[in-house]
């Protein structure tokens, strides 16, 4: 039975000394291991995982390898779990942590900064000086999990107290794991300023962090939002959860229409979200001069940029990581006040043991899925679950 030594645990939440999980061997190969159960350090809690979201940078780092690093190299045949955007239940305490109690239910972040370098004393821990530096000598205490350390597509694992957002009993797992998502948008808002109320906002590509980046827009007051994109379904799902106006890129201009849609004007903020090899030149062209334009998705191969327009328009430019700044927090907070129905975008549920239908129906969109959800528990083998 799991009883490490300075490590809390409770009868109510027995413990396993092995668990499932996925492991990934070479590129697009995933297989299903036993692995122990990790034991939590100073500051960190042992999470029974009961969640999990399919991010897109997961299919990239099951693919491809970064933005995932291991031992400082391709996360490949290193006996790694990927997953980050999960949620669960703290079953046991390391150390000296009083902050949270065995049986609460949280969902969490996903990067621990190492806490000393000058980034993380800035709050700005997503950029971390010591990333990945989290093995061997230069173990700085440094975690992503699912990026450099194990993560979420398994039954248990370690999270620092810091990554942890605790969550109401009304909020489902499903939406809990959504929470990380909202809270990369709200990085992104704070980063240009996060005064946008009464202000204008343009998002451009309706995935998983465009929508909610919708909805935290349009949560923090800012008027008009607009949402651009290629799909009219999930364009009608940011009409949901908020935007004023939606454009689709293929039967109208989208500079032009943005222009049209704020009185003649460019807009003051565009988080980009489509990763399109033209969508820094396009957000360039929508802003106004002085605008701000958060890049938050990137294309695969290096594009030609109009700095010119850039420079002589005083536009400003900000690249974001992850979901500094607890801005989780902030996003769990407009969750869980009802600000918006983040569930708009969850489409499926399938058990942690069907994670490669799960991959395959977020990799290849089956069923126009948005955010995949694998569930340890609760979701019987037999039955996906198409949400309503
Ligand atoms: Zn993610
Ligand atoms: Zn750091």
């Amino acid at each position: 039975m799991y009883a490490p030594q300075g490590v809390k645990t409770s009868p109510k939440f027995p413990i396993p000394d092995t668990m499932k999980a996925w492991v990934l061997g070479g590129p697009g190969e995933l297989s299903l291991k036993d692995k122990a159960v990790p034991v939590p350090k100073r500051a960190e809690v042992l999470v029974r995982i009961d969640a999990v979201a399919i991010c897109a940078t997961d299919l990239e780092i099951i693919y491809h390898g970064p933005p995932a690093s291991i031992q400082g190299g391709p996360p490949f045949n290193k006996n790694f779990t990927p997953g980050h955007e999960y949620m669960g239940t703290v079953v046991a305490l390391g150390p000296g942590v009083d902050e949270y109690r065995i049986g609460q239910r949280i969902t969490v972040e996903i990067h621990a900064g190492c806490g000393q370098c000058k980034r993380c004393r800035e709050g700005m821990y997503t950029a971390c000086h010591n990333y990945g530096l989290n093995y061997g000598d230069v173990d700085k205490g440094h975690r992503a999990n699912g990026f450099t350390t194990d993560g979420g597509f398994c039954e248990y694992q370690v999270n620092n107290i810091n990554t942890l957002v605790a969550i109401p009993d009304e909020m489902s797992d499903e939406e809990a794991t959504l929470v990380v998502t909202a809270g990369t948008a709200m990085y992104g808002l704070t980063e240009l300023g996060g005064l946008v109320a009464g202000e204008s906002v343009v998002v451009t590509g309706p995935g998983p962090i465009g929508l909610l980046g919708v909805a935290v827009a349009k949560a923090l007051g800012a008027q008009p939002v607009i949402l651009t994109g290629t799909r009219d379904n999930r364009l009608k799902i940011g009409l949901e959860l908020g935007a004023d106006f939606v454009v689709n890129v293929k039967k109208e201009d989208p500079v032009e229409a943005v222009r049209r849609l704020n009185g003649g004007k460019g807009v003051d903020y565009v988080i980009e979200c489509s990763g399109a090899p033209n969508g820094v030149n396009e957000a360039a062209r929508m802003v106004n001069r002085g605008g701000k334009i958060c890049l938050a998705a990137f294309p695969h191969e290096a594009v030609p940029v109009d700095i010119a327009h850039i420079v002589r328009n005083n536009i400003n430019l900000y690249g974001i990581r992850g979901e500094g700044k607890s801005a989780t927090h902030r996003a769990e907070a407009f969750m869980s006040q009802k600000r918006f129905d983040a569930t708009k975008i969850h489409t499926h549920t399938f058990p942690l043991e069907d994670l490669p239908t799960a991959i395959h129906y977020a990799k290849d969109r089956v069923e126009d899925a948005i955010k995949v959800v694998v569930k340890a528990r609760g979701v019987s083998a037999a039955h996906k679950v198409a949400a309503e």
